[in-house]
């Protein structure tokens, strides 16, 4: 009796116990999922929210003073970068940019309409030596210049990559960064912005660009893996200290305004991203638009030739962000 007794008890505690072990399981997969997989769905719901930069600016304002006393390390860093001999485009590029800071300005709805319609295509995560070809064909095709947010890894990855990458510069397209492992445990552990791992891989990415195309290139567009607004959805707690660095250096965080969307959910084919391309253009006088040229996008490289037949026939000029 006792010995029956015992086991449907046993069989009751492992019962138990098994119960617990999968709610543990299930809420820490949540909260993975949380932190690291919503990202970009929250994007684009927060694509609006313009608040927080608004109150870090006049943050850093008041910090002025405990700034100063830092400035001479940080003024020497500014030089550098505004050197003009400094870039991110070609020579022949130069015709075609768009000032960062402006863009940046546009993006936080602080620009002022003149009236003149521009998209600033921007392709993320390349290069990539089946993706990044198509898109520079194509663009070639068009004689429209793009913005490329080049990932390090990627640029690093084989000799292919690197040759694409002086014909992205070549060609008359700009360059930007992308931290150069794009990975978002390192980049912001705890969903917070480790901002020293954040620059150091800034200048890890330039430095891979730079071992290609020379010394002299320096880009101030910034394009933060699950953008600048991911983090100010997350409150990040340190973006002030970004912002402050982003500024010393005279960098900016460029999000965007409308996408072709080929990054989240299901995979869309190349009519379905034309779509959504019109939907988040709108009406919008200046648009920079988040495309992806990486492995596994070939429906973008399918669709640029109608995304940019739509932008034309809606007026738009195409620049590039420098
Ligand atoms: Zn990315």
């Amino acid at each position: 009796m006792t010995r029956k007794k015992n086991r449907i008890k046993f069989m009751r505690n492992s019962a138990l116990i098994l119960l617990l072990l999968i709610g543990i399981f299930t809420l820490s997969y949540k909260s993975y999922n949380y932190f690291y997989g919503s990202k970009v769905e929250a994007n684009k719901a927060i694509s609006t929210n313009k608040t927080p930069e608004a109150k870090d600016d006049k943050n850093q304002s008041t910090k002025k003073d405990d700034k100063d006393s830092k400035a001479k390390d940080q003024d020497k860093n500014k030089d550098n970068s505004k050197d003009d001999n400094k870039h991110n485009v070609s020579n022949d590029g130069k015709k075609y940019t768009y000032d960062a800071q402006k863009v940046k300005d546009i993006l936080d709805g602080k620009g002022e309409k003149d009236g003149k319609k521009i998209a600033f295509l921007t392709f993320d995560d390349g290069p990539s030596t089946t993706v990044t070809p198509k898109i520079l064909n194509t663009l070639k095709n068009y004689d429209v210049k793009a913005t490329f947010c080049l990932m390090g890894h990627n640029v690093d990855a084989d000799e292919r990559s690197k040759e694409l990458v002086r014909e992205i510069f070549e060609s008359g397209h700009a360059i930007g960064n992308h931290t150069y492992t794009h990975s978002m445990k390192k980049l912001y552990p705890g969903n917070k912005l480790d901002v020293n791992r954040y620059m150091d891989e800034v200048e890890q990415d330039n430095n891979a660009i730079r071992n290609i195309l020379g010394k002299d290139f320096n880009t101030r567009v910034i394009r933060m893996p699950g953008g600048y607004m991911s983090r100010q959805y997350y409150h990040d707690p340190n973006l002030e200290e970004f912002n402050a660095r982003l500024k010393e250096k005279d960098m900016y965080s460029i999000d965007w305004n409308a996408y072709d969307f080929d990054a989240e959910g299901k995979r869309k084919n190349a009519a379905q991203l034309l779509e959504h391309v019109k939907e988040s253009v709108g009406s919008q006088e200046k648009v920079v638009i988040l495309m992806h040229d990486t492995y596994g996008k070939e429906e973008t490289a399918k669709a640029l030739p109608q995304i940019i037949e739509y932008l034309k026939g809606q007026g738009y000029e195409f620049r590039t962000i420098s």
